[in-house]
């Protein structure tokens, strides 16, 4: 099968099919038009990717997902005239043009506009109509239309569309905020009433012109002179360091006050400035605060080994070496071995279990060194569970070289047991407790955390197949779900550091995360934790990362590109102090929070760094001043420094698909 094909397939099954789009003829429509022909030439080889990619002008071809669904909710029939508002690339009018009889699509960017016409002529589409002009006015002299598709983000349905739409007819419109996420409306006209139906969270460029948004860039001031302004606000409230060591940490620990959660971040998973001075923080709310718990975006039994080093506890993680799985240096580098050693000595002068500060992994891609534990703890305990648990996750077994695959096998009904069984092991756990917490607290927790792992992990696993979003949401509910049970088992003083990249901490609604429905432990902590949770990000303009170019690839240290002129980066770039502590809600300095409010890039680079699709791979749109409470920056930053390898590595990649 050609590569092209092999790609549609993918993106019907798993794009579409697998997220409840069925109608066939949409199906067919979707998989006739070759999508790579409508996206710019650098850019094919991501052309069937479940994400919307930057076209000309600023403005961007919508996700695969986004037009089959409004493909489908609209009911596009054979007879059917369907006005598409905001041309774009022409793609979702070609889709449409496969259902309907006549499509009319409007573009207000000349240069797209003309350049869809171009396309649909060599193309063929010998039923599309294109017009250069403002959409929220409709095309009169075509009207009514059965179905009308709105491609941008508007305040309201603008009125000349009401007016242009048949009874009976539908429209679909991303309705709500400018730059933030936008509700995906379905109105249906019924009798000169609109039926609405809410179809969930999108993120669209906006539609400007009479009936959408006023056109900010024709308006404003002239960007060179407001960008100077945002920074002299920045430079009004930064506070400059030269390097990690020297930074002064009191007025951010005045900032953090009584919060119980600080989640620190980091703009890349190889940067040894991020580290460093993560750890520095740590070391003085440990000390001058009283956290007693470190919780790290890594898997649980491989920080059981450094919790049973820092505090001396008497949990046996399983046999295998910590951090051997890919990516080895997140974890296993001289920056964090500093701090085990320091957190080691820390707690050797503490008399009291309570007092001494644990350190614990959140994350859980580690689904059979959790069950090897499960099994351990219960041989000791309860041999007859123990045999019990052999038998319940022995359908997960075929998968433990590559759990991604499980995925696509769980599918079948032969392994919905699978999912039975494990959530039966966590249960009879859970029904252990009382007694086997009060006999052995410790080992009581690591092992009920492992059950709750494999459990959350199968399901991870099997949803991952379906589509990102809900398996991002599952792996931070879990990360979320586990600090709180760390929380409670260390009472009611407990105060948690969280270490993990900005994409995890930061709150994500705040970013077009939340526009994709995905949400993460920054936005859990806020919405229950309220001033009581505490969040800093971190980012770097440019230098050395430690990252891999491939998953499973060896670690390289590559160098940072310089970031684009719409980032935060770059505004902070231009900023005169090379390091910095920028508070962004500072009292008396509202209007620097309003700036950094408004959305502009921001970069993050996980444990893959792909510097030639710098801005498609790792820039997203963000807030910063609502996703984060504390940004520190790093002008120039170098790459972690990784520990030799105690073993090959092996299994599959442990962030994977998200790398971050
Ligand atoms: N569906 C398109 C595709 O598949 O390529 C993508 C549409 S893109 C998300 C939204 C488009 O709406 C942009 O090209 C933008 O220029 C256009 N737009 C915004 N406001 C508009 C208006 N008032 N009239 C016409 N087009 C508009």
């Amino acid at each position: 099968m050609n590569e092209v094909l092999f790609q549609k397939e993918e993106m019907i099954e798993k794009q579409l099919k697998a997220r409840g789009i069925k109608d066939p003829r949409v199906l067919e429509a979707m998989m006739e038009v070759p999508r790579e022909e409508f996206i710019p030439k650098a850019l094919v080889e991501h052309a069937y990717k479940d994400t919307p990619l930057p076209i000309d002008e600023e403005q961007t071809i919508s996700q695969p997902y986004v037009v089959g669904l409004a493909a489908e909710i609209l009911n596009i029939r054979e007879d059917d005239r369907v006005l598409d508002v905001g041309t774009g690339s022409g793609y979702a009018a070609a889709v449409m043009s496969k259902l309907g009889k006549e499509v009319y699509t409007i573009e207000r960017h000349k240069t797209l506009a003309e350049a869809a016409k171009k396309r649909f002529d060599q193309l063929g589409y010998d039923n599309i109509h294109v017009l250069h002009g403002d959409g929220t006015k409709g095309w009169p002299e075509h009207a009514p239309f059965d179905a009308i598709n709105i491609a941008a983000g508007a305040p309201r349905i603008p009125e000349f569309l009401k007016k242009q739409l048949a009874i009976g007819g539908r429209l679909i419109i991303p309705g709500g905020s400018e730059f933030r996420t936008q509700r995906l409306v379905l109105a249906t006209k019924m009798n000169g009433e609109f039926k609405e139906r809410d179809l969930g969270s999108v993120q669209f460029v906006p539609l400007i012109g009479a009936g959408g948004w006023r056109n900010r860039k024709e308006k404003s001031v002239s960007p060179k002179k407001e960008k100077k302004s945002v920074i002299e606000l920045i430079e009004a409230v930064a506070e400059p360091f030269n390097n990690p060591e020297s930074a002064d940490l009191s007025p951010l620990l005045e900032r953090i006050g009584d919060a119980r959660i600080v989640l620190i971040g980091e703009a890349t998973h190889g940067t040894s400035e991020f580290y460093q001075l993560r750890e520095l923080i740590t070391r003085e709310l440990i000390k001058k605060k009283g956290f007693n718990i470190v919780s790290l975006e890594a898997d649980w039994p491989d920080v059981a080994h450094l919790d049973r080093f820092v505090r001396d506890t008497n949990v046996s993680p399983p046999d295998e070496e910590p951090f051997i799985k890919f990516p080895t240096w997140m974890w296993n580098n001289g920056e964090v071995l500093r701090f085990v050693k320091w957190l080691k000595d820390y707690n050797e002068n503490k008399s009291e279990p309570s007092q001494k500060t644990g350190i614990y992994g959140l994350d859980f891609y580690s689904m059979f060194a959790s069950v090897k534990a499960i099994i351990d703890y219960l041989e000791d305990i309860n041999p007859s569970l123990a045999e019990t648990a052999r038998n319940r996750y022995g359908c997960l077994t075929p998968y433990e070289n590559n759990p991604a695959s499980y995925g696509a096998a769980a599918m079948s009904d032969e392994y919905k047991k699978c999912e039975k069984d494990v959530t039966h092991m966590l249960y009879k756990i859970l029904a252990n407790r009382v007694e086997a917490a009060e006999k052995n607290g410790a080992r009581y927790l690591d092992a009920l955390q492992n059950a709750r792992l494999v459990a959350n992990s199968e399901e991870y696993y099997r949803n991952m197949y379906l589509g990102a979003q809900s398996s991002w949401n599952l792996r931070d509910n879990h990360m979320f779900g586990t600090l709180m049970s760390l929380m409670n088992h260390r009472g009611p003083d407990s105060k948690a550091v969280v270490w993990a990249h900005n994409s995890h901490v930061g709150d994500a609604s705040a970013t077009e995360m939340g526009a994709r429905g995905e949400h993460n432990i920054g936005q859990l902590a806020k919405e229950d934790f309220e001033e009581k949770a505490f969040n800093i990000g971190f980012g770097t303009y440019h230098g050395t990362v430690a990252a891999a170019h491939n998953w499973g690839d060896k670690m390289s240290v590559m160098n940072v590109q310089p970031s684009p002129k719409e980032s935060f980066e770059h505004l902070m770039h231009q900023v005169k102090h090379d390091n910095f502590l920028l508070p962004l809600h500072k009292k008396g300095h509202e209007q620097l929070t309003e700036e950094l409010e408004k959305s502009r890039l921001e970069r993050a680079i996980g444990v893959i760094y792909r510097p030639k699709t710098e801005i498609q791979s790792h820039y997203f749109q963000a807030s910063l001043s609502n996703q984060f409470d504390e940004y520190i920056w790093f002008d120039e930053t170098r790459a972690i420094n990784p520990l030799p390898q105690r073993k090959k590595e092996e299994g599959v990649p442990a962030t994977y698909p998200f790398g971050l």
